[in-house]
């Protein structure tokens, strides 16, 4: 099994549009990624290593898309992306394609 990408972003509502904008640019549609929504998005170090890990062994994305936003009531900073792109690399390998977004109210 393998599928064309895995989507980490905040459950925070305001952010859908962004995420599913996010997604069009990546040129993903339904059925082509698993969707990872939760407090904090990719600054959830331990959500995220636990996610990254499930979707490797069950579905092997080839690309992965890191999410975190302004005014996150779970605190996350656009400064987490960086530690999110070395967990994602420990699990996946320094060649996984990997896209960063901060989102912006
Ligand atoms: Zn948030």
């Amino acid at each position: 099994m393998e599928i064309k990408a895995l989507v980490v972003c905040c459950m925070d509502y305001r952010f859908q549009k962004a995420v599913r904008e996010l997604i069009l640019d990546n040129e993903l549609n339904y059925g082509d990624y698993d969707m990872v929504s939760i407090k904090g998005g990719a600054g959830n170090f331990a959500q995220l290593e636990e996610h990254l890990i499930v979707a490797k062994t069950l579905h092997n994305p080839q690309k992965i898309i890191l999410t975190v936003h302004e005014d996150c009531g779970a605190k996350a900073t656009e400064y987490d992306l960086e530690k999110a792109i070395i967990i994602s690399k420990s699990i996946f390998g320094d060649e996984i394609p990997i896209v960063t977004k901060y989102l912006k109210l």
